[in-house]
């Protein structure tokens, strides 16, 4: 029989958010357990793109919105996390572009001044010409204008990998989760059989708060999926390039950042447009077709022959909008000992674990007194979508 496990915090899923909040809850004195049914950061966030959005892009319909202004902090939070001096120190993590770029191929000149006329932009926003451009748009051919954005872009391995390192002892690989009640009062979950007690029980699960909400016996917070359909590129001809490219409307035509593969050729994880609605109807075959298209179409002067495709189909999860609205904000709902919620953004980690430790600092929740954690079995690292899809 397992024994019998007490912990300050239990959060249930090591995405970006549990790893990070986690990681936080330690370095304040916490004990923590962080419970993984499958691989570390192996859902949303290994296969995001890592911009650490500023809100730049929100700001294309060319007002001040909600998302801008919510969003504005985060990539100082990062910033200085990632020098060592913020809140986590992450000066390990690899760092893939100090700036996203906005890249406007033809004629948007409406589009673009409403969109330098925003205060959301003024003044983190400059024109990049010559040597200064993306090196993937450093062509004789390039013709249209890039904007420069103040936002980073983070290599999501190496920042999952040293958020595992933060976690310490704290991480358990669990499959099968039931409450554990007292008094009809949540107290703690059992994992895999093994009882685990603690003051306050977070889930932060993505996809899968949904069934864990179920499994406790709650129909609320309401969640929702929002699908997309990546497309991954990787040959010796791809240069670096991280860019919105506009293509008139709100919403980026496509949006490109640049990883690096384990065999030192880089691979162009391309969302945006492309990924949404239609791209979601299409079969991977005709999403490889028409990203293909746009390639040849923006970049002419690259050579694709040698370049190899992939698609991927996954799911963000947010708290439930009306009409699939992007949420703006990290969500945290509260029902007595249990915490539910969902960054909505890698970038918008940091307010989600603020979001937690205004409710802990609200009821007075202090670390506790308890026993070191027994050996635990660990969840698995996971492995880059591209290495597991272009090897
Ligand atoms: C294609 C794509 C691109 C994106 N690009 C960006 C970007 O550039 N910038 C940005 O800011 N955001 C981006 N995002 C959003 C960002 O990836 C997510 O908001 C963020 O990763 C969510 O982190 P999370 O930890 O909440 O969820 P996840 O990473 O999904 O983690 C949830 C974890 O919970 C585990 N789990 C599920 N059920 C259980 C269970 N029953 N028991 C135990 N564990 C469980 C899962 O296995 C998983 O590891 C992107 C998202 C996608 C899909």
């Amino acid at each position: 029989m397992p024994s019998v496990i007490s912990t300050d915090v239990l959060i249930v899923g090591a995405g970006v958010a549990g790893l990070w909040l986690n990681a936080r809850l330690r370095g304040q004195g916490y004990s923590t357990v962080l419970v993984e049914s499958a691989s570390l950061g192996g859902g949303q966030s290994l296969k995001s793109q890592g911009i650490i959005h500023g809100g730049a892009k929100y700001a294309l319909h060319g007002a001040l919105t909600g998302a801008s202004e919510a969003i504005a902090d985060m990539p100082r939070r990062w910033r200085e996390a990632l020098a060592g001096t913020g809140e986590l120190d992450l000066a390990s993590v690899r760092l893939l572009s100090e700036a996203h770029y906005l890249w406007s191929p033809g004629t948007l000149a409406g589009n673009l001044t409403s969109f330098f006329a925003s205060k959301a932009v003024r003044g983190r926003v400059d024109q990049v010409k010559g040597d200064q451009l993306p090196p993937a748009l450093q062509d004789r051919a390039f013709k249209g204008k890039v904007y420069r954005l103040a936002e980073l872009v983070v290599d999501v391995p190496s920042l999952l990998a040293r958020l595992a390192e933060l976690a310490g002892d704290s991480l358990l690989a669990g499959q099968s989760i039931e409450p554990l009640l007292e008094n009809d009062r949540l107290i703690g979950l059992r994992v895999d059989g093994r009882e685990i007690r603690a003051q306050r029980v977070v889930l932060s699960a993505g996809e899968g708060t949904a069934d864990l909400l179920k499994a406790l016996g709650l129909e609320q917070p309401a969640m929702q999926r929002r699908p997309l359909h990546m497309v991954l590129a990787k040959g010796p001809s791809l240069k670096p390039l991280y860019a919105h490219c506009l293509g008139g409307g709100p919403k980026p035509r496509i949006t490109v950042t640049t990883h690096p593969a384990a065999d030192g050729q880089w691979v162009w994880y391309m969302g945006g447009e492309i990924a949404e609605a239609e791209g979601v109807a299409r079969e991977p075959a005709q999403q490889i077709t028409t990203a293909q298209q746009e390639v040849a179409r923006l970049l002419p002067w690259v050579d694709l022959s040698h370049v190899q495709w992939a698609t991927v189909r996954v799911n963000r999860a947010e708290p439930a909008q009306s009409g699939l609205v992007r949420p703006d904000n990290a969500f945290l709902a509260e029902k007595g000992a249990l915490l539910v919620g969902w960054p909505t953004k890698l970038a918008l980690v940091p307010d989600f674990a603020d979001r937690v430790f205004a409710a802990l600092e609200r009821d007075a929740i202090k670390p506790g007194e308890h026993r070191p954690l027994p050996a635990l079995p660990k969840p698995p690292e996971a492995v880059p979508v591209w290495e597991q899809l272009l090897p």
